[in-house]
């Protein structure tokens, strides 16, 4: 369901890495991934995840009164929720907004799920500097459906980062969650390894709040035999995790692929 809303900010301080202000045309999103967290993170009381998104049909307007004084710095574009799920095709929120940090150049940094991402090349091509990334939590399609329901299929998804990087801009996979026994890691690196972005990221899994009930229930239809080992894992497997890594590391060098692991919060 959609429902239109009028906001009263656009760019709101971002506390991530690299980033100095935060914009998200959306509010819910629609991919409904098993292991999302963006609940927890906008306190998200409006029933369950992915059935609802708000859309802020007034987010250009406010943005560009915001830009004629904002501080200029780095804009994270869909730091909660996907700027390019299903909702956006309609609606061209992100795309209006493109346009507006376009007329600034600001710098920009996009993260997604989705391969409408390449509706907005024409775009993206004009910034001096723009990054974007593309999330891939495994190869296999059959995962991704039950993980990642209103996203992007996985071939979908390595297309635009190629076709993205046959236009010149820069691109990132975010590799995350990582999932012991369930990420393919090998054949995922070397299918990534493939469309060749700038660097990974390489992130485990944030078992904030709701995300391991939802987890557990898919891994229990999925591999029921990994409940009680994922569990252990998850719940406070910090030395398993830091195995994991370490071989994803070690791959990621053999194909040429510039890795980080991302250890906010550690
Ligand atoms: S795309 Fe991101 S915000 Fe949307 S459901 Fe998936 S994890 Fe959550």
């Amino acid at each position: 369901m959609i429902k239109e809303i009028k906001v009263k900010t656009a760019l709101s301080p971002s506390q991530l890495p690299g980033l100095d202000h935060a914009l998200n045309p959306y509010r819910g999103c629609a991919h409904a991934c098993v292991y999302c967290y963006a609940p927890s993170v906008i306190h998200w009381d409006k029933g369950k995840w992915g059935e609802l998104v708000e859309v802020k049909i007034n987010l250009p307007r406010i943005l560009s009164k915001e830009l004629r004084t904002k501080k200029k710095g780095v804009v994270g574009l869909g730091t909660v929720t996907d700027p390019y799920q299903p909702a956006e095709k309609k609606y061209e929120l992100t795309r209006r907004c493109l346009e507006l940090l376009l007329m600034h150049d600001l710098p920009v940094c996009i993260q997604t799920k989705s391969s409408l991402v390449l509706r907005d090349v024409d775009l993206l091509k004009e910034f001096s500097d723009i990054e974007v990334g593309i999330t891939l939590i495994t190869l296999d399609d059959r995962v991704r459906g039950k993980m990642e329901p209103g996203a992007s299929s996985v071939d979908e998804r390595l297309r635009a980062l190629a076709v993205l990087r046959e236009n010149g801009i820069k691109t990132w996979v975010f590799l995350g969650p990582m999932m012991p026994h369930i990420t393919d890691v090998n054949a995922l690196l070397d299918a990534v390894a493939r469309v060749m972005p700038d660097y990974v990221l390489v992130d485990r899994l944030r078992l904030k709040e709701g995300v391991w009930e939802n987890v557990r229930g898919f891994i229990h239809e999925f591999r029921p035999e990994l409940v009680n080992e994922s569990e252990k894992i998850f719940q406070g497997g910090g030395e398993y995790y830091g195995d994991f890594f370490e071989s994803i590391i070690k791959k990621c060098r053999s194909v040429g692929l510039r890795c980080e692991i991302n250890r906010l919060g550690d």
